[in-house]
């Protein structure tokens, strides 16, 4: 059993209070290691390194240009260490090694992105309506911004705050998921050791209800920048409001993959069954609702099922593995809870359902991907987020059908549209009610564009030049330029 420290103002630390959570891996179910279950005490700590690193350390004197060079450093380290970083991920949270290798050789695109944006947030003078005076505008960094990440992409979902976050100049601590805390511990270190100075990023580790709520709670901390469940996002976005203290929000979604009848029906089934399937469906985007035209509804289905049954799952280091198992117990009994409403509420399977036996023998946490037809959007297995791989198939019968069953939904995260009528493309991408719109493809995500939720999906965005004005704020500064200075000062 391996034993990880917080990584606390450039140093390993151990948990003040001594106490330490086991992490395992979900394909052997297995412990491998522990980890700090850390509480207010060591949040305390790493938000006082933080707040020293923003106002008298290195950091504080880092020229724009030097954290654009700061951050490239941190994206060569990335690329240098993917094998690695993605072994670590894929032991957390069981993805296979082919898709956390992948995402993790994406994540300096990121820090490159953003590196690029450092010098040229461009302060600005006004014109002014008052002859004698002058007045221009500061673009400043926040402070410490609390950072909290889910355990599906780690290292992926951190880089999207903490690539703006230190190119803006701020600092940070990072509560990674109980789950996947390794990772985030890992590439503390390597960025430390290539340079970063220390107290610019911290990382402590335990639950969300402890020291996750201590952290985003404190009265240093700056900002808080969430990816995770909605009540997760619900007791954050409420301890914010009353510190008065921006948030940003990734939470879940129940996503539609709409699909016409006059669409490649071949590349809409690919999509659709990537779209769900992908990530075992942990993925906030997942396609989970297949809305399909009423025509051509029969043949679709049995396309998908087709092409499900063609799904291989097993070891997730395996390279002809398409789907690890389910990350976490928890979440796999969420999964079967999700199963056994969608059956009450008469749904029809079409295939899945089930727990698969382990390759290795024993009871794995492999849940079959599953599809169930007959679906009426006011079930529960339409309306809740599985994060697991189950479809809802739900037929509609024409354009203004899809769209108020796509946006039936308290989520608004994504949408698939499948079609080839550039004007109903317009139409529709102007009526659905979600943050990425995605026609005839499905979960591309770029840093040079804005990710993000409409409705209980979150609030804010990631990526995007405007994202890093989220980690700044604006000062107005205003001189007189006589020496005439007035008795008294009339607003
Ligand atoms: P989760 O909400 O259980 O946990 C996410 C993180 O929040 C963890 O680090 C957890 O410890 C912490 N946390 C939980 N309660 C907290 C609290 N009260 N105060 C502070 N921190 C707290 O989510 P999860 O199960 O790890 O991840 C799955 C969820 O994340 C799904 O709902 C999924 O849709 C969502 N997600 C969203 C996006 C997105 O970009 N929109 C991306 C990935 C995952």
């Amino acid at each position: 059993m391996e034993t990880l420290h917080n990584y606390i103002d450039g140093s390993a630390t151990a948990p003040a209070g001594g106490d330490y959570l086991e992490t395992s891996n979900p394909y052997t179910q297995e412990a491998w290691g522990r980890i700090p279950r850390s509480q207010a005490v060591d949040a305390d700590l790493a938000v006082a390194a933080a707040r020293r690193a923003f106002i008298s350390g290195p950091w504080a004197r880092f020229t724009a240009p030097q954290r654009g060079a700061m951050l490239r450093k941190i994206a060569d380290v990335i690329a240098e260490n993917a094998e690695e970083l993605a072994k670590i991920e894929v032991r957390d949270n069981g993805k296979t090694f082919k898709e956390m290798l992948g995402q993790v050789k994406r994540i300096p695109d990121w820090y490159q992105f953003y590196a690029g944006l450092a010098d040229k947030i461009n302060g600005s003078v006004l014109p002014t309506d008052r002859p004698d005076h002058m007045n221009y505008l500061r673009h400043e960094p926040l402070g410490v911004i609390a950072m909290v990440t889910p355990w599906n992409s780690p290292l992926m979902l951190l880089a999207w705050k903490l690539a703006p976050a230190l190119a803006a100049g701020n600092t940070a601590v990072v509560k990674p998921s109980e789950y996947t805390s390794a990772s985030a511990l890992r590439f503390a270190e390597l960025v430390g050791k290539a340079g970063l100075p220390a107290g610019v990023l911290n990382v402590v580790t335990g639950l969300g209800s402890e020291v996750g709520a201590a952290l985003t709670n404190h009265p240093d901390v700056a900002k808080v920048a969430f990816t995770g469940g909605v009540a997760g996002g619900k007791a954050v976005y409420a301890s914010a409001a009353a510190q008065m203290k921006p948030v940003s929000l990734e939470l879940g979604g129940k996503s539609p993959n709409i699909v016409f009848d006059d669409a490649n029906l071949e590349n809409a089934a690919r999509g659709v069954v990537g779209g769900i399937f992908g990530s075992g469906g942990q993925s906030c985007v997942a396609g989970s609702r297949a809305l399909v035209h009423r025509s051509i509804l029969d043949a679709f289905v049995a396309r998908l099922v087709e092409l499900t049954s063609k799904i291989r799952l097993g070891d997730p280091m395996a390279s002809e593995t398409d789907i690890g198992p389910v990350a976490n117990k928890t979440q796999f009994d969420r999964i079967m809870t999700c199963i056994g409403w969608a059956r009450e509420d008469g749904a029809s399977l079409a295939c899945g359902g089930e727990q698969v036996p382990d390759p290795r023998g024993g009871p794995g946490l492999f849940v079959a991907p599953t599809i169930f037809t007959g679906v009426d959007n006011s079930m529960r297995i339409a309306q809740e987020e599985v994060f697991g791989p189950v479809l809802s198939v739900i037929p509609f019968n024409d354009e203004a059908d899809a769209v108020n069953i796509a946006n039936d939904s308290a989520f608004g995260l994504g949408a698939g549209l499948w079609t080839r009528d550039v004007s109903r493309v317009h139409r529709m991408a102007g009526l659905l009610q979600a943050g990425s719109i995605w026609v005839n493809t499905y979960k591309v995500t770029s840093q040079i564009s804005p990710f993000g939720g409409y409705k209980m999906s979150g609030l804010g965005r990631e990526g995007g030049m405007e994202m890093i004005a989220d980690y700044m704020q604006t000062k107005s500064v205003w001189l007189n330029l006589t020496d005439d200075v007035p008795y008294n000062f009339p607003l």
